[in-house]
């Protein structure tokens, strides 16, 4: 009897350990297509591990929206040489890491690229190149040396009036950073938080298989050119084929350099591999501005940290580990 007991309880075991299933939600936030995913015991745990990630994206997005006028990001452009705003531990700190990756990057990532967004717009309204003047005098209000932080009275003062700081090149990593560590924190076993194409994962999927992550053939957005395996780490693409626009017959990508005021072109798409998701944001939108070499440089450079590049003729670039693993990963993605 007992016997026969404990094999009914080794059954009901196994069989547990085979329901866990991915859940997954795919929903927009901060103005992008997220994608949710956890490893769960069922649907209705799995939605509610979901529920918890998604209140704490949005909870972000409060704090760093420059589009929302009650978030304290906004209060911080509206007082651009005025006055220092308090801001939450937070976004003090948030804004700290921003500025250390313009160091070293010598300023290709810059938050306050955000004074020429009103002169480069992607949503098709540009026709022709906005005027070499009115270009100058927004770029003049871009750089990150002025934005002083006192960590004292944790307070953000942008020098210039009409400077503003947006977080579009680093907060949706940042976000799925938060939302992974939320929910480790919560016990879920494994999951991947793709934002838009800035995803990290852990854990790995119900089959004891890792997860895949697909590159886009940015020349064919509907082909994956290459997938890799990922464990417990980010991969951020950031690409020009959803927003860029054309101007007398060039492509100019939604990234700009934020020492010229002019959008990057060259690269059409990169990709960075790194621990984290918001690391791995900041250098995606980096080394579209600094180029192959100089952006394949600084990748090789920081440990644990690799690259995949594509430029405007489908050329493709690695940084020097990836192509110690190239054929590894090629067959990795003949596998899938
Ligand atoms: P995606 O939005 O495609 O993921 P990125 O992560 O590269 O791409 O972010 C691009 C966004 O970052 C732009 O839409 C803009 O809001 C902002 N941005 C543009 N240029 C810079 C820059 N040089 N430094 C920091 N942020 C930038
Ligand atoms: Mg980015």
């Amino acid at each position: 009897m007992v016997r026969f007991i404990s094999a009914l309880i080794l059954v009901s075991l196994s069989f547990n350990m085979f329901a866990a299933e991915t859940v997954m939600r795919t929903l927009k936030l901060m103005g992008s297509r997220y994608e949710i995913s956890v490893v769960a015991a069922n649907q209705a745990e799995g939605d509610r591990y979901i529920d918890l990630a998604v209140a704490e994206i949005s909870r972000i997005e409060k704090s760093i929206s420059s589009w929302d006028v009650a978030s304290q990001t906004s209060e911080v452009n509206r007082n651009a040489g005025i006055a220092p705003v308090k801001v939450d531990p937070e976004l003090f700190q948030l804004i700290e890491r921003a500025l250390q990756i313009s160091k070293i990057t010598d300023g290709a990532f810059d938050i306050s690229y955000a004074a020429m967004d009103r002169i480069w717009t992607f949503d098709g309204s540009l026709q022709e190149m906005p005027e070499e003047e009115i270009i100058r005098q927004s770029v003049a209000k871009v750089g990150y040396e002025n934005i002083v932080l006192n960590r004292a009275e944790q307070t953000v003062f942008l020098k210039l009036p009409g400077m503003k700081i947006g977080f579009g090149a680093i907060g949706k990593g940042y976000s799925a950073d938060r939302a992974k560590a939320l929910l480790m924190e919560k016990g879920v076993v494994a999951g991947m938080i793709n934002a838009s194409g800035d995803l990290n994962c852990w854990g790995q999927r119900p089959d004891g298989t890792p997860w895949l992550v697909g590159i886009t053939n940015p020349m064919n957005k509907n082909r994956v050119f290459a997938w890799f395996p990922i464990e417990n780490s980010a991969v951020v693409t950031s690409g020009d084929y959803e927003k860029f626009v054309l101007l007398k017959g060039k492509r100019y990508a939604h990234i700009i350099d934020p020492r010229t005021g002019y959008p990057a072109s060259g690269l059409v798409s990169v990709s960075i591999f790194a621990p984290k998701a918001e690391l791995a944001d900041a250098l995606a939108t980096s080394v579209f501005v600094m180029g192959i070499e100089a952006g394949i440089n600084l990748v090789n450079q920081l440990a644990g940290i690799e690259c995949i590049l594509v430029d405007d003729q489908g050329k493709v670039y690695y940084s020097k580990n990836i192509k110690k693993n190239e054929q590894e990963m090629e067959i990795a993605a003949r596998q899938k």
